[in-house]
């Protein structure tokens, strides 16, 4: 028996009791050894220990600069124009004139904020609306939005497994997956990126002394631009009983010909996944997170999940931006095909031209290895002069041998332009490769600040 809010009487008497249970007082626990204080230089030495190798090597500092408009195939830092690949706007939503529209009149008729968690009164019908449009993505019955996708798998994951349990993750899974995995209590056990074979044999050693198994996995991994054997994983999930989770934040609009990801693409039913997660951020143009599942996980969460629960709902323009991208990505799949034939020509031409691609299948993400995050750096540094804005990527985001420059296509790149970028990158690191950097003249002026 449910009553209106969808709960056995059972099941919301535990949720009151929940609810209305006392936070315990501030508990203060003896640490177990000094520490440094907060924000001294031996807490933050590593950050500028690579700063300082940074201004040693005269690279300008490649974080947090400021752009200015809607990034899409270009865009201006300090009054310059530059060939841009370093945003997620995909399909080039975020900046659509209907996306706009819907965002500037959700703010009209609901203001910029619902001033409240969705429990208590933040709960509007846009919110309905978009979670519906999500839950027929996945075919699943429900769906639940949350203002963050970092929070989303924290929140998620860390409540629901817990002691006893067992979560394994790719080796290259998200921050916010690992940190959900830490919150959760659960034995947690990284499986080496894709490898199936591996996952299939650790769980054999682990699942029997676990309550229950979560296996999570990205459909478009975001550092490497591949993606796991899905149909394989369900198969093996099937025999160890375990439940699966595939974060979607990089293979919404990007992957299978309607854009709706890993499963279209791989001719996976999304039934055989329990629960997937995604972005607002990147190709719905918004901010947060999103969980399609059954209709009892997702009752389940919205009445317990702490990062729902006790955080503010979507803002209107946010839902609305989220929403009408959908309609657009619907509306226009020939956008989705020009993202991956972006991806797919911009692969072929670094290849052509001798650069290392790593696994990536060409879609969305490309990567350039440069083998070393010095190179990486000056790479980036130097593309930058030449007018395209890149990413490096350095140890210790990645292994040192794994160092690279990131490329995030967009469905506005044009192919004159990717050709060019390509030839640009081929010459710039070439150039490097004849100007190794003097390690001793480099340690010497480091010591010398
Ligand atoms: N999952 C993955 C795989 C991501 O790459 C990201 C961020 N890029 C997130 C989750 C977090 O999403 P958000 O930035 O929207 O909080």
């Amino acid at each position: 028996m449910t009553d209106s809010f969808g709960l056995s009487g059972a099941a919301k008497a535990q949720l009151f009791a929940r609810l209305s249970a006392r936070q315990p007082g501030p508990h203060v626990e003896a640490l177990p050894e000094p520490k440094a204080p907060l924000g001294s230089s031996e807490v933050t030495g590593d950050i500028r220990m690579v700063q300082r190798i940074g201004e040693a090597l005269g690279i300008t500092n490649p974080y947090f600069r400021v752009q200015e408009g809607i990034p899409g195939a270009r865009s201006t830092i300090d009054g310059r124009v530059y060939d841009n690949f370093v945003s997620y706007n995909y399909l080039g939503l975020n900046g659509d004139p209907r996306v706009a529209a819907a965002a500037k009149d959700a703010i009209d008729r609901y203001g910029t904020s619902v001033s409240a968690s969705r429990i208590v009164s933040g709960e509007r019908a846009i919110h309905h609306d978009l979670e519906a449009a999500l839950a027929a993505i996945y075919r699943t019955e429900d769906a639940l939005t949350l203002v963050s996708g970092h929070a989303t798998n924290v929140t998620v994951i860390g409540h629901l497994v817990g002691r006893g349990d067992l979560i394994l993750h790719d080796s290259l899974s998200h921050n916010s997956i690992v940190q959900g995995a830490l919150t959760s209590g659960a034995q947690r056990i990284a499986f080496p990126h894709n490898d199936m074979d591996e996952l299939d044999r650790l769980l054999s050693q682990a699942r029997g002394g676990a309550a229950r198994a979560l296996i999570v996995v990205e459909g478009h991994y975001s550092m490497d631009g591949d993606v796991p054997d899905l149909g394989r994983l369900v198969t093996i999930a099937r025999r160890h009983r375990a439940h699966i989770m595939v974060d979607e934040a990089h293979s919404l609009g990007v992957l299978g010909q309607k854009g709706h990801g890993i499963f279209e693409q791989a001719r996976v039913d999304p039934a055989d996944i329990d629960i997937w997660m995604g972005t607002l951020s990147k190709t719905l143009s918004g901010c947060g997170g999103y969980i399609a599942a059954s209709r009892e996980l997702i009752d389940y969460l919205r009445y317990s999940a702490p990062g729902f629960v006790y955080s503010v709902g979507l803002p209107p323009p946010v839902a609305v931006a989220a929403l009408a991208s959908l309609d657009v990505m619907a509306a226009e799949p020939e956008r989705v095909a020009k993202l991956q034939a972006n991806g797919a020509r911009f692969l072929a031409a670094a290849r052509a031209l001798g650069l290392d691609t790593g696994p990536s299948i060409g879609s969305a993400i490309v990567p350039i290895m440069t083998g070393s995050s010095i190179v990486a750096a000056r790479a980036a540094d130097a593309l930058f002069q030449k007018g395209v804005n890149v990413q490096p990527i350095i140890y210790p985001a990645v292994p040192e041998q794994g160092a690279r420059l990131r490329f995030f296509m967009s469905s506005l790149h044009e192919a004159e332009q990717l050709e060019r970028v390509a030839a640009l990158v081929a010459e710039t690191i070439a150039d490097l490769r004849d100007m190794p950097v003097d390690l001793a003249d480099l340690a010497s002026r480091l010591a010398a600040r």
